[in-house]
């Protein structure tokens, strides 16, 4: 199977799932094709992506952007976590259907699993999507990078202001953003509006970060 049609395969294998399973809200095959795969491949170019071996997907839910990630990618390993247990099944059951021997999944929370030692300071790339706004995501994923790596968040233009207002809680993570980088793709209107923030970890995350699980979605850093 080349990639494309490995890419049609973890489309049927998620939508049949989500007839169980609601793991995404996107029903119809092209739409998934567009909004899932395509929206998830748009990282493919960055130099960040490129760089990197090993790569965290934060609040994958049913696997994206991890999931074509790691058929696009099958050089580099990708842990796929979430907080929701089931959501991973359908993700397990994908990688396994498509034989996919370059995806662990760990279902934990992100406060939780920072703790501890083998996931710390570990990963060049953390990516995540639709997870939360951007200082809260920044105190999920940083500690998570290890230095000199990047965390690169999946937002939309419309997001300039959380972006501008998490500035303050990246510098206290030990990151720094290097640019907001519009997505594009062979059709540049399939992704319209929609960008990368890319945070490189220029200093340690303090231990105190993350805060107990539940404190940086309710009372996010400044
Ligand atoms: N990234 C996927 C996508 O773009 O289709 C899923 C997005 S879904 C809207 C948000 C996911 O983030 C949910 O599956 C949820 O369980 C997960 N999530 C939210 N907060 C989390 C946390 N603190 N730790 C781990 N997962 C979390």
């Amino acid at each position: 199977m080349d990639r494309t049609q490995q890419l049609e395969k973890l489309r049927d294998i998620i939508l049949e799932w989500n007839e169980k399973i609601n793991v995404t809200a996107i029903r119809d095959p092209q739409e998934f094709d567009r909004k899932n795969v395509q929206d998830s491949l748009a990282i493919l170019p960055l130099p960040e992506y490129e760089g990197a071996k090993e790569v965290l997907d934060m609040g994958t839910g049913g696997g994206f952007p991890g999931l074509p990630l790691a058929v696009c990618s099958p050089e580099k390993s990708f842990v796929l976590a979430d907080a929701i247990g089931k959501k991973l099944k359908v993700v397990q059951a994908a990688a396994q259907e498509l034989g996919l021997v370059n995806v662990e999944t760990v279902h934990a929370r992100a406060e939780d699993m920072a703790k501890t030692k083998v996931h710390r300071e570990h990963y060049d790339l953390v990516v995540s999507r639709a997870v939360a706004n951007m200082a809260t995501l920044s105190e999920y994923c940083l500690p998570f990078v290890k230095l000199g790596g990047f965390f690169v968040a999946y937002k939309t233009e419309d997001a300039a202001e959380e972006i501008e207002a998490a500035k303050g809680a990246i510098a206290r993570l030990g990151g720094h953003i290097l640019r907001v980088e519009k997505a594009s793709s062979n059709n540049d209107a399939l992704l319209n509006g929609h960008v990368f923030v890319v945070v490189e970890k220029i200093a340690k995350t303090p231990k105190e970060y993350p805060r107990k699980a539940g404190t940086p979605g309710k009372d996010p850093l400044k």
